[in-house]
């Protein structure tokens, strides 16, 4: 029989064989009695009640990544309020704390790795607690299987009665587990109706096809910029050439920068012609290119076939 010590005081504890608590008759410890030591033991309470956890397991299947009939098409089959078994290890890894989460039981059930203790949520869990309604999972992990995968050195270790909703729903023919944290709310799923990749690909396609046309918006509204700014340049224009025509004096300022702008513009458009030329004549020396060498190509097979039609002449006469 191995000997136990208070983790708290450091008292040696009197532990009957075949129990797991014990309490220490020096500080009155409650303690979890595990294979090689004796862990501090606590509950963290519920503080999410059933109808809650329904509200929020609701509101998780009308989730965005999920199926799109989930919410209104599955059913809980089951739900259990339990209070799951799990090791808290304190450590002081590089001088500062750290706390790791760990399940005492075998389990499938998602989330069981990844559960969070809230600093000083949990209480004692003696004599004076209540579990309520809610079943209360025995461990069957010792404490010892974890201890060579944690960093730093032990500040504590405590074995906490963790709450939680294991919801069992039916969706399409097919059964389902998740787990509602009966403290904090958080929803942890395994395997789940989830939108298929087709309907993914088919929101992302809308969502490109948004895209495309909100650019092509956003294009045309430009054009129509450039539009409205060149249209009144030339309302613009004839409006200063209507006032310059009323007015024998001309304002000359005006007359002489709309003429200038005239003369820039035939200039931009006699270049604009000459492009055009040079870019047409280009093209039918490009043209004139490709022909030759599409000739040069066809000779020798003309000459080829030529050859073999002579042979085949010569070898008929011989024959
Ligand atoms: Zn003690």
């Amino acid at each position: 029989m191995p000997q136990f010590s208070c983790p708290k005081c450091g008292a040696a504890l009197a532990v009957d064989p075949g129990t797991q608590i014990a309490k220490c008759q020096f500080c009155g410890t409650v303690t979890y009695v595990d294979r090689s030591e004796a862990l501090f033991y606590y509950l963290l309470p519920f503080t999410i009640d059933e109808v809650k956890a329904k509200g929020i397991f609701k509101r998780w299947t009308a989730g965005p990544a999920m199926a799109k009939e989930l919410e209104n098409g599955c059913k809980i089959t089951k739900i259990v309020k339990e209070f799951f078994p799990v090791f808290r290890f304190r450590r002081s890894v590089n001088k500062s704390e750290k706390v790791f989460v760990r399940p005492a039981r075998g389990t499938t059930l998602p989330g069981m790795h990844n559960l969070e203790i809230p600093p000083g949520g949990e209480v004692i869990y003696d004599e004076r607690v209540s579990i309520g309604d809610a079943k209360q999972i025995d461990p069957d992990i010792s404490i010892g299987s974890y201890i060579g995968e944690m960093p730093g050195d032990a500040i504590d270790q405590a074995l906490v009665y963790f709450p939680i909703y294991e919801i069992t729903y039916e969706f399409e023919g097919k059964s389902y587990d998740v787990v509602i944290d009966g403290s904090s709310g958080r929803v942890f799923s395994g395997p789940s109706p989830s939108r298929s990749s087709a309907q993914y690909m088919a929101v992302m396609g809308m969502a490109f096809v948004l895209g495309l046309i909100g650019g092509f918006l956003a294009c045309s509204i430009h054009i129509l910029l450039i539009v409205i700014a060149a249209g009144g340049l030339i309302l613009g224009r004839q409006m200063a050439q209507k006032v310059v025509t009323k007015q024998p004096a001309p304002v000359a300022g005006a007359t002489g920068s709309g003429s200038d702008q005239k003369q820039v513009g035939d200039g931009a458009e006699q270049a604009g012609a000459d492009n055009a030329d040079n870019a047409a004549g280009a093209d039918a020396a490009g043209a004139g290119a490709d022909a030759g060498s599409a000739a040069a190509e066809a000779q020798p097979e003309a000459t080829a076939a030529a050859e073999t039609a002579e042979n085949a002449a010569e070898s008929e006469v011989k024959q």
